[in-house]
């Protein structure tokens, strides 16, 4: 099978939206966003033996690789459109790409984005997602937005996918697809326009995303150990291990945001139980941590890095 036959076997398919005027098959695609947006892009490249084991099932592979460009389109306030897909391959291995795709498009499917093209290689396996948006102009949420006196809130819980990762084949078939499969947050950040101040992603860690937030805002927050959204798979963990997994678990893909005091009603009501409030955005730079025994710690908001 040669990469023309390859891609139209597992990755051609008629496309689902308007704004998708030419997919795959020439030289470049062409996408029409909706008049008064503004298109978000976003990229994200998974490569075996770091971003996840070598051995995870290639359906989790496909669907990860698309589920963590949504979250990034989530945590921007966007609407996801479609998406390319950079594929290098160590073999044109049947069983792989069909599970491949079925992870794929099983996500792509369910949230309405087209493939609208991408490329094909021989190498090592890595896989490279770009995903594009759209969001009415200025409604973006951005991670510079923050303002003291802001409420802190997450949506979608902590520190499960970790926990999978630290259990390897020994951790349940509900916590591995914490880490196989997340739940990117698109309708939470649709929901969220117009009434968060900032929003992100956590990818690497609450502790180190909300660091990336309180830098760019200019800004430092304060966190309730008591009022983190642990994961529920978690509770039989000491609760010394819980918080550990919920500040510096990263591939979660929950959303970490800011909201203005006068907006929390909305938020509430926007969100449901989706929302879980947990600290409050100050004026004092750097991250802090409010204890169970109510004591206030500095807290270090280092995350994984690959440099
Ligand atoms: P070119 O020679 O113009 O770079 P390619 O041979 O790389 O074109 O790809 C042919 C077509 O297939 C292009 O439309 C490209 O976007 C698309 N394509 C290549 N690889 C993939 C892939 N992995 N998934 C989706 N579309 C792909
Ligand atoms: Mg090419």
């Amino acid at each position: 099978m040669n990469e023309f036959e390859l891609i139209r076997r597992y990755f051609q398919r008629p496309a689902r939206r308007a704004a998708v005027r030419l997919g795959i098959g020439d030289d470049g695609a062409l996408l029409q966003p909706d008049g008064a947006q503004e298109l978000v892009i976003c990229s994200d490249t998974l490569i075996a033996g770091r971003h996840f084991p070598a051995e995870t099932p290639s359906g989790a592979i496909g669907y990860k690789a698309l589920a963590v460009n949504l979250s990034d389109l989530a945590a921007m306030g966007a609407e996801p459109l479609a998406f390319l897909l950079n594929l290098s391959l160590p073999e044109a291995d049947e069983t792989f790409l069909e599970g491949f795709a079925a992870g794929l498009f099983e996500l792509a499917d369910r949230y309405d984005v087209d493939l609208i093209g991408g490329d094909t290689t021989r190498g090592e396996l890595a896989i490279t997602v770009t995903a594009l948006g759209q969001v009415p102009a200025g409604q973006a949420l951005r991670r510079d937005g923050a303002r003291a006196g802001d409420v802190l809130g997450v949506v979608g819980t902590l520190g499960g996918a970790a926990q999978a990762l630290a259990l390897g084949d020994a951790a349940p078939a509900a916590l591995r697809a914490r880490l196989d499969r997340p739940e990117p947050q698109v309708a939470a950040g649709l929901a969220l326009r117009g009434l968060a101040t900032s929003a992100i992603d956590v990818s690497d860690g609450l502790a180190a995303d909300l660091g990336q937030v309180l830098t760019a805002s200019n800004c430092g927050a304060t966190v309730d150990a008591r009022r983190l959204p642990v994961d529920p798979l978690l509770a039989d963990l000491p609760a010394a291990r819980q918080l550990e997994l919920a500040l510096r678990g990263g591939d979660d893909y929950a959303l970490c945001v800011s909201v203005p005091a006068d907006r929390l009603a909305a938020v509430r009501e926007a969100l449901g139980e989706r929302w879980q409030e947990m600290g409050a955005i100050e004026p004092a730079p750097g991250l802090r941590l409010r204890g169970a025994d109510g004591k206030v710690e500095p807290l270090a908001t280092g995350g994984y890095r690959h440099f």
